[in-house]
């Protein structure tokens, strides 16, 4: 079952929730899908001051109505013990832990101090760099604090660099994450990767196929008058036509051709990639070689022009053989990397 969450980035009135909430509630949602909490905002992490900062504890009540009338979980942003003890206090369903705040090992350690004790399903977004090992770290630290729903949600990294996203995915972080944590439930955020609506189903769509356990996506009644992240949230009617045009697919296959057929294919990549060990050992061996003729010779490991022309080459020829230039860059300062570890 793929667990959807939404709701609006920042609950900013207790018509707002509610409309929301109810839009939300009363959708048919496609099957394999279900709807499993509410989400809303009511401390929001904002970049520069001044701008709407959250209604803070007066949107707890309102909270409370959609969970009581509506029979729907609530599942809000907690930054510091103070909205955690709040949160906590008025028995809202779940809690995220902000983006922001998970960047920061004493904030969170702040938060699992205050969670001991207490069951509630804590959702842990990345951080806003990269950096699995911090991502794991603050799931460890709920989950020592006792919790035993504790999952991810990848929601993209800032960068400096000019993107199409607002957080650009970086996908092989959630999935390293997944190898390293195999027991916790990754969701995906394509609202806060995407930062703007037309995007949203690709990027729906790439989480499902890799498997992600759910989506939160920000939905609101009202959109363009959002308070928060207006231009990255639809309607709960524009969420059902993204949800209905995502296909989800089975983690394995039923029809024995297909399988075996994968299995023809994966030997033959099993071979291959064999076969680019050797060459690359083969290689190592080669820059060894240059290494000690370099140090009788006393001369310098990088030589900046030599590997300026071994990159372009490399990118020449994945161009002549229609590969993906980035992907080969990648591998090709990998392995450069490798080789001048092994020349020092
Ligand atoms: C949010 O979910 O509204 C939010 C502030 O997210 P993030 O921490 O991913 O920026
Ligand atoms: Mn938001």
């Amino acid at each position: 079952m793929t667990e959807i969450i939404s709701g609006p980035c920042s609950a900013e009135s207790e018509e707002q929730v509610l409309a929301t909430a109810g839009a939300l509630s009363a959708l048919a949602f496609p099957e394999g899908m279900r709807l499993c909490a509410f989400r809303a905002g009511l401390w929001k992490p904002r970049t520069r001051p001044g701008s709407f900062e959250g209604v803070g504890e007066a949107g707890i009540p309102w909270l409370k109505r959609v969970q009581e009338e509506l029979h729907l979980p609530v599942a809000v942003e907690v930054g510091t013990p103070a909205h955690l003890e709040a949160v906590l206090k008025a028995g809202l369903d779940m809690v995220w832990i902000g983006s922001r705040t998970v960047t920061n090992p004493f904030a969170v350690q702040e938060l699992a101090d205050c969670l001991k004790g207490v069951d509630v399903p804590v959702f842990v977004k990345n951080p806003i760099n990269p950096d699995v090992q911090l991502w794991m770290g603050a799931l460890e630290r709920v989950r020592k604090a006792g919790v035993r729903s504790v999952s991810a949600i990848h929601r993209g990294f800032s960068f400096y660099e000019e993107s199409r996203y607002r957080n650009a995915p970086k996908w092989q972080v959630p999935i390293e994450l997944k190898r390293l944590m195999p027991d916790v439930p990754v969701y995906c955020d394509p609202s806060h990767i995407c930062g703007c609506r037309e995007y949203l189903g690709e990027v729906s769509q790439r989480a499902l196929d890799l498997g992600f356990n759910g989506l939160f996506i920000e939905s609101h009644i009202q959109p363009e008058a959002a308070l928060s992240d207006a231009s990255q949230q639809v309607t709960p009617a524009q969420l059902k036509e993204l949800l209905d045009a995502l296909t989800i697919k089975a983690s394995t296959s039923s029809d024995a051709g297909i399988l075996s057929q994968i299995d023809a294919l994966r030997s033959q990549i099993d071979r291959i990639d064999d076969e680019l060990l050797d060459l690359l050992a083969a290689r190592m061996q080669v820059s060894a070689q240059i290494g000690s003729c370099k140090k009788r010779g006393n001369v310098q490991v990088l030589q900046q022009s030599r590997w300026d022309a071994v990159l372009s080459a490399a990118l020449a020829g994945a161009r002549q053989r229609g590969l993906d230039e980035r992907a080969v860059k990648d591998i090709f300062e990998a392995i450069h990397r490798a080789s001048i570890e092994k020349q020092i």
